[in-house]
């Protein structure tokens, strides 16, 4: 009883390996095995009609259709709301989806929805381009301007959302001033925590209303799988999930099978991905052809007395900006670096590097990538499992190699 009891306390408790191992599993499973298994089924079957007449009458916690729901799906939700410290989570095909989910679920004509502007770029252009289309306006304010978010705050604002930290600026977010301007105001607040993971940030534990995780990064781990996910209360979630329903936004069995493995070393993997992030910003930051580094683990960071106070590590992603370069000589250290491969997304075992003017931003105008933040001289990192010391020797090789004599 008292295991049962500890794997159901929020994360605060950090018991996170125990929880990410068996959070959520039933202790005796299908067919004897270990692991949760694939249930391939696109539908379930009832013994006779009578069956079917009670499911729906008595609401019977069982499968239906797999739009709705698949077994080890549940099983899932149960370990990703007991890692968040949530009542419940919903599991969506991706990132995005969860995002456009929870938006076109809780929001009307009319409506309005507050932004910090450093953000997924997708994120913002969902709300932008299409949200606008049914006639919600979406607000952007400077990231951390706590008082520009509440002076932009209208009766027809429904919902506050940020990153945190941001991608990918690093900026931190004081969650208790942004919770506490949501309730003065009784508007709801959303924090994209992909960045942060349970292991680093608690935004339920704040107060957040809803959580969101691109759970194709830290939460999957390998590089292998598209996954999203929002944690929440179950009566705030019950609209979502009835909607995720319709839309059809679920995983297939295969991915959650993936995703529930992948979760099995989580807490180990953020160990690694917080210090390799850690080690690669402070030899960044020591190297002379560096400009400035964005990680909340240095003591330079606008942010770092914060983090340090709110936040259990900071990360395997790591930005930051070469001195003197234009966007040439800047694509020219990506292309020279060996480990870390070229590509968007961070949070696999394999480190990631690219230059967000290329790789994000590359169809926005000087103008509109200034407004973003996104000088022509940034590289992001992201940290993978490898071995500090080799992503750090080859940093600086390609760091030598093209730099001026
Ligand atoms: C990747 C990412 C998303 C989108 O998630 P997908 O799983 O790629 O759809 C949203 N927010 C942040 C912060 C991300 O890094």
């Amino acid at each position: 009883m008292s295991n049962q009891k500890s794997l159901s306390q929020p994360a605060a408790q950090r018991q996170l390996s125990t929880t990410a191992i068996h959070g959520g599993e039933n202790r005796q499973k299908s067919g004897d095995s270990i692991t949760d298994p694939i249930f391939c089924a696109s539908t379930y079957t009832f013994s006779d009609t009578n069956s079917v007449i009670q499911y729906i009458e008595e609401k019977l916690p069982r499968e239906e259709y797999g739009r709705y729901g698949n077994p080890s799906e549940k099983v899932l939700e149960k370990k990703l709301a007991a890692l968040e410290g949530g009542e419940e989570a919903l599991l969506f095909s991706s990132g995005m989806a969860a995002i456009a989910g929870l938006l076109v679920s809780k929001l009307n004509q009319g409506d309005e929805i507050i932004f910090f502007d450093e953000c997924y770029h997708r994120s913002r252009e969902f709300c932008v381009k299409h949200l606008s289309r049914f006639g919600v306006v979406t607000r952007q304010v400077k990231t951390g301007d706590y008082e520009a978010m509440e002076a932009a705050i209208t009766p027809q604002t429904k919902l506050l959302v940020s990153e945190s930290p941001t991608n990918p600026h690093l900026s931190v977010v004081d969650l208790d001033r942004f919770v506490e301007i949501g309730r003065r105001h009784r508007v709801e607040t959303l924090i994209d925590a992909t960045l942060a993971t349970p292991y680093n940030l608690l935004p339920i534990a704040a107060g957040v209303d809803y959580v969101l995780h691109s759970a194709t990064k830290y939460m999957g781990g390998h590089n292998d799988l598209l996954a999203g996910a929002i944690i929440g209360s179950s009566e705030k979630l019950e609209s979502v999930r009835n909607l995720r329903g319709i839309m059809g936004s679920v995983n297939s069995p295969h991915n959650v099978y993936l995703l529930l493995r992948g979760l099995k070393t989580f807490e180990l993997r953020m160990q690694r991905h917080n210090a390799n992030g850690q080690a690669v910003s402070e030899f960044l930051n020591s190297h002379p052809r560096v400009e400035r580094v964005l990680y909340p683990g240095l003591e330079d960071h606008p942010h770092h007395d914060l983090a340090r106070r709110t936040m259990r590590g900071f990360g395997g992603l790591v930005t930051f900006l070469i001195k003197a370069a234009d966007w040439r000589a800047t694509a020219d250290i990506v292309d020279a670096v060996k480990l870390p491969r070229i590509a968007p997304s961070l949070g696999g075992a394999e480190s990631l590097i690219e230059q967000p003017l290329v790789m994000s931003y590359y169809e926005c105008t000087p103008q509109e990538r200034r407004q973003y933040g996104i000088p022509d001289n940034m590289i992001r990192m992201a940290c993978g499992l490898e071995n500090a010391s080799d992503l750090i020797d080859d940093l600086a090789h390609a760091l030598d190699e093209t730099g001026e004599l």
